[in-house]
């Protein structure tokens, strides 16, 4: 079963992408693949670290439309290990000061960024700039002003921005959302949602503002925040946060701990708090008027399953979350339609943490409206 976060007319009001400017996206590359019905869209992975070694990488072995074609690193001993391992040749392996070399390789359709935080949008200038569709992992950017040259930056190239939001293609955490959305438990009233993990090495760049943007909610949070935009279905008008560091060493630059809360139009509240200092905290629940329904865990790789008030069991099928994430991005390009994570869904993901940050640091609630 088939299940849409929104309707048609609900994603074009919240990404302003009107029907009528869709067919500019992808003229040439949908002319070269219309030659070529067999052609499968190469990726190249920009950053291979922990998430490309560990889950993206053996993930597009599993998709169907999506091949692995390219590399960019600034390791070259790095390289050498993935293009023997994946078979890539010399031609298609970059470092970030040769990216818009790409512009005249045809193998390489897609870069899918996978650098740290504050890094997505030079990378993605870079690869729209050389004619590519980028894939950026989560969060869009350190700040709205990024985010926006991010957009741009695609728009005027004319090629697809998608965020890497896996689990808008995760069976259970779309069962909630029909779920919310078919009432089945009559209006939603309020949301927990939480996401945190034990964090390791203290010289990592998670740790350092320049880089990370931020500490666990820009990493993990977000995931909760995220769950509570898909499962209402609505934005928030109202937020107020409080943050805590029990270890200043550590965390010097970030905060060790935060929990926020929002009020959304219709009345529907969210608790929510991320942390970089307890393990196995990964989880939401949405209360109805006649029962609840919810995830834990909630946003893994694997192992999703939840619990339903009605006692119906609510453990769908898992599946590979990013081959299914990269094998709707290049069927959005093939087919010349919009993916429905576009770089709006990921701008309004980082207004929204930069006002839970301002609301911590200032002590006051911040309006969104
Ligand atoms: P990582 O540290 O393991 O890898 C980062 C890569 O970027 C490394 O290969 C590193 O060499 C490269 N890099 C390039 N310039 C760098 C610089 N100036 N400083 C440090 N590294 C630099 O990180 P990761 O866990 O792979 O995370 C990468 C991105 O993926 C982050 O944006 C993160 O939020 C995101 N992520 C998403 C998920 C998900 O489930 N979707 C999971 C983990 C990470």
């Amino acid at each position: 079963m088939k299940i849409e976060f929104r309707s048609r007319r609900d994603f074009i009001r919240t990404t302003g992408i009107a029907a009528a400017s869709l067919p500019f996206l992808n003229i040439l590359s949908s002319r070269a693949l219309a030659a070529d019905p067999d052609k499968k869209i190469g990726f190249a992975l920009a950053g291979l670290g922990s998430l490309s070694t560990n889950q993206i990488a053996p993930a597009l072995q599993k998709t169907k439309f999506c091949k692995l074609t390219g590399l960019v690193t600034g390791h070259p001993d790095k390289a050498a290990r993935w293009q023997a391992q994946y078979n890539i040749p010399d031609k298609n392996v970059y470092n970030y000061d040769t990216m818009e070399k790409m512009a005249d390789n045809p193998d390489i359709d897609v870069v899918y960024v996978v650098t740290p935080n504050a890094l997505h949008a030079e990378h993605t200038l870079k690869a729209a700039k050389a004619g590519k569709h980028v894939l950026c992992e989560k969060p869009m950017e350190v700040s709205v002003a990024k985010c926006r040259q991010m957009i741009d930056a695609c728009k005027k190239a004319g090629r697809q921005l998608a965020i890497g939001y896996r689990l808008h293609f995760e069976p259970n955490n779309l069962e909630c959302v029909r779920l919310a959305r078919e009432k089945t438990f009559g209006d939603l009233k309020i949301i927990d949602a939480e996401f945190g993990f034990k964090i390791g090495d203290p010289t990592q760049w998670r740790l350092k503002k320049d880089l990370a943007g931020g500490g666990p909610l820009m990493d993990v949070g977000i995931y909760a925040l995220q769950a509570t935009r898909y499962i209402s279905g609505e934005e928030p008008v109202l937020i107020s946060a409080i943050e805590t560091t029990t270890d200043p060493v550590k965390f010097k630059e970030v905060e060790e701990s935060i929990l926020w809360q929002m009020k959304f139009p219709s009345g529907v509240v969210a608790h929510c708090s991320s942390t970089y200092k307890v393990r196995g905290i990964d989880r939401f629940t949405a209360y109805a008027e006649k029962g609840w329904f919810g995830l834990e865990p909630a946003y893994d790789y694997t192992g999703i399953h939840g619990r339903r008030s009605d006692g119906v069991p609510l453990d769908l099928p898992l599946i590979d979350q990013f081959a299914a994430e990269m094998d709707d991005f290049a069927q959005c390009i093939l087919e010349n339609r919009p993916t429905k994570v576009p770089g709006e869904e990921g701008l309004q993901d980082v207004k929204i943490l930069m006002a839970i940050y301002e609301s911590a640091k200032t002590g006051k609630a911040v309006s969104l409206v």
